[in-house]
């Protein structure tokens, strides 16, 4: 399986290690690339939208060439696990003209919504599809607000949502890679089984 994570800025040699976990979970080998240019997402099976600075991020991809890959990815029904600034950037509105979504989650977002007091906090939560709550590590998180229909919300916190599917994508305001646990991943990418952590 080749894994490519957008790699213009934000974390990511955290998601290279859990995209490898999930995959060896399958018995499966994950090859991951970075991309930083165009040309590299058309050969990825799965891809990795890191968390990091939503504005920066959107600007780079589109710069690069690379937002319109993703589209195409998507369209072609592949999976891609968006998370945290990564949701902001495949959201259909960010509220934010600094941002120019991709549109592939139809739900809009509130950058950094959980306010200074709950700037960061991590959270146990249960998530459609896993059996035990997940442990969640939130970092100057977007909430959800707006889901659109045809979007299944996966997870929420004080009624919430922070995690959705929308088709391939599974998208979260948490960051999955920040722990041991690659069962988010595993959703995303093996969405029809389910690791037992
Ligand atoms: N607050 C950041 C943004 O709006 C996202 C933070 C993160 O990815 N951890 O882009």
């Amino acid at each position: 399986m080749k894994a490519g994570v957008i790699a213009v800025q934000g974390d990511v040699a955290e998601h290279a290690a859990a995209v490898r976990n999930a995959a060896a979970a399958h018995d499966e080998t994950a090859e991951v690339v970075e991309v930083r240019d165009a040309g590299i997402v058309p050969d990825c099976d799965v891809l990795l939208m890191p968390g990091g600075e939503s504005t920066t991020i959107s600007r780079l991809i589109h710069r690069e060439g690379i937002a319109a890959e993703i589209r195409d990815h998507v369209a072609a029904g592949k999976p891609v696990l968006a998370t945290c600034a990564g949701l902001i950037v495949c959201s259909t509105d960010a509220k934010d003209d600094r941002v120019d979504p991709l549109g592939l989650v139809d739900v809009s977002v509130d950058r950094n919504a959980f306010g200074r007091q709950k700037d960061s906090f991590e959270a146990k939560i249960p998530v459609t599809g896993l059996d035990d709550p997940f442990h969640a590590v939130f970092i100057r998180a977007p909430a959800i607000d707006d889901v659109g229909d045809g979007v299944e919300t996966l997870a929420t916190v004080d009624g919430r949502p922070v995690a959705v599917r929308d088709g391939p994508v599974v998208a979260t305001a948490f960051h999955p890679e920040l722990t041991d646990d690659p069962r988010v991943h595993d959703l995303a990418f093996f969405p029809e089984s389910e690791v037992v952590a």
